[in-house]
């Protein structure tokens, strides 16, 4: 394979022809997709690629996580099965006993684990309001609190938080800063820049785009023993991304930053339109200037401010359902960042427990004609 990335591209250069690798045996534009599980010994018992079993080792997982790794300016990246296994691995990989913050409001699958499966393995949680840092500073616990855990902007009301403030907290009580960025993708915030020490994403969202493929990923700001462990966790519980998920998020990749851009666009678009009707009261989007965090945000995003916003409705919960029950554009179903557009009601899907209104409904941004996003939602809201 020849990389001709060098010198450094930019980021749409990067992803457009992930890194510029070409197949040496061959002469493809696109790299082959490597099923092997396995790989031959030379005469001496060495393994003369360096790769010997599938599981540690898939040229083309590799190869997502070389276009990762640059599009994030880290020092390497891990790609998994999913996002879920991409951030338990991260928290897996901490000494023990450990202490973790994490964001009150955050992606709920990810809340749940560590609310019912960290502690049993030595990690204790304090769930704590990351956009007030003197909150955050109190929960720090002196020798104990080993990863500050910072989701931006975090699902489904879209706090936006601090970046290089939570990392100069967590390194002053030496700890990490974890970062999930699925929202952000490396387009709009590269974490590790900022200070973050390590950047998750679920690749399932933005990175792939498609809405068809599950896989997540880890990108480290150094190969130290903490990025050592989470590779040993990877290799040891099997979490690791196949190869034909591999081939298409590789894929996917090429049009993150055309496909970002668009729905940045459409966002900003549909945020300002919901923000004139009357039945609804809020529009939670980081673009808006009406948005606490719109300040951090257009200091720490770079291009736009991400495709996901959510809208709060004077009718209660009544009214977000009809509203998700009458769009005939949107597609009514659960997860973000594909390229089309999604809606909805996450109270339903995150059950009693959940910190989120009930009047709350989620929109996932795609690339399509948006025109034809506000008619439809328009005409759903007033029709409500
Ligand atoms: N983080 C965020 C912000 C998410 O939205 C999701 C999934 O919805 C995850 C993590 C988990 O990723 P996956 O579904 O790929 O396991």
């Amino acid at each position: 394979m020849t990389d001709s990335a060098t010198p450094r591209r930019r980021p749409a250069t990067l992803a457009a022809q992930a890194l510029g690798v070409t197949d040496q045996a061959t002469g493809a534009i696109i790299p082959p997709i490597h099923i092997t599980t396995t790989y031959e010994r030379a005469a001496d018992n060495t393994y003369p690629h360096g790769l010997s079993y599938a599981r540690p080792d898939n040229p083309t997982a590799q190869h997502v996580e070389a276009v990762i790794t640059a599009l994030e300016g880290g020092s390497h990246s891990m790609v998994f099965a999913s996002g879920m296994a991409a951030a338990v691995a991260a928290f897996e990989a901490l000494p023990r006993p450990a202490h973790i913050i994490a964001p009150k409001v955050m992606y709920w699958g990810l809340r749940l684990w560590l609310t019912q499966d960290a502690p049993a393995q030595g990690l204790e949680v304090s769930f704590v309001d990351m956009t007030d840092l003197d909150a955050v500073a109190h929960a720090i616990q002196a020798g104990r609190t080993r990863m500050i855990w910072a989701e931006t902007p975090g699902n489904p009301m879209w706090d936006v938080l601090d970046v290089r403030a939570l990392s100069n907290m967590a390194h002053g009580a030496g700890a990490l800063l974890g970062v999930d960025s699925t929202a952000a993708t490396p387009i709009l915030t590269q974490p590790l820049t900022l200070g973050a020490d390590v950047v998750m994403h679920s690749a399932t969202k933005y990175l792939n785009g498609h809405s068809d493929v599950l896989a997540g990923s880890l990108t480290f700001a150094r190969e130290d023993s903490y990025a050592q462990r989470a590779s040993a966790v990877r290799n040891h519980t099997g979490a690791i991304i196949g190869a034909f998920e591999a081939a298409l998020l590789l894929r996917g990749l090429r049009t993150l930053h055309v496909r970002v851009a668009a729905q940045c666009r459409n966002a900003m678009a549909i945020a300002k339109h919901m923000g004139r009707l009357t039945p609804v009261t809020h529009v939670l989007y980081p673009g808006l200037e009406t948005h606490p965090g719109h300040a951090i945000a257009a200091r720490q995003m770079d291009g736009g401010f991400g495709g996901m916003l959510s809208l709060r409705f004077a009718g209660g919960a009544a009214a977000a359902m009809r509203v998700a029950a009458g769009v005939k554009v949107w597609k009514r179903a659960t997860s973000l960042g594909g390229i089309e557009s999604l809606i909805e009601h996450r109270a339903s899907i995150e059950g009693p427990s959940t910190p989120v209104p009930d009047d709350l409904l989620r929109l996932s941004v795609g690339i399509e004609d948006a025109d034809d996003l506000i008619a439809d939602l328009e005409r759903a809201i007033m029709e409500s």
